[in-house]
C-alpha cells in the first residue's frame, strides 16, 4: 500500500498504526521528502466491502444450501 503526502505528493512512510474501531485504522505517516517538506500526518484506512466472499464463507454457504436438499440430490451435485 502506498501513501502519498497530501502537501507535496511525495511517498510517505507509515510509522505506526492505531486501530480505532473494527476494521478502521489510523495510519501515522511521515513524508519522505524531508529536505523540502517533512510533514507528518494521519490517514484513515477502513474496510469497505468484499468483492468476493472469503473461501470459508463460500464453503459454509454451499454446505448450508446442500443440507437443505434431499440426499440423492446432494450426492448428484457433488458428483458421487
Ligand atoms: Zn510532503
Amino acid at each position: 500500500m502506498r501513501v502519498t503526502c497530501p502537501h507535496c505528493g511525495s511517498k510517505a512512510i507509515i510509522t505506526s498504526r492505531e486501530n480505532v474501531a473494527d476494521n478502521v485504522s489510523e495510519l501515522y505517516c511521515s513524508c519522505s521528502n524531508t529536505k523540502e517538506c517533512g510533514a507528518t500526518f494521519v490517514a484513515s484506512l477502513a474496510f469497505k466491502h468484499y468483492l468476493n466472499p472469503p473461501r470459508g464463507d463460500a464453503a459454509q454457504l454451499a454446505a448450508a444450501l446442500l443440507s437443505n436438499l434431499p440426499r440423492e440430490k446432494q450426492l448428484e451435485l457433488i458428483g458421487l
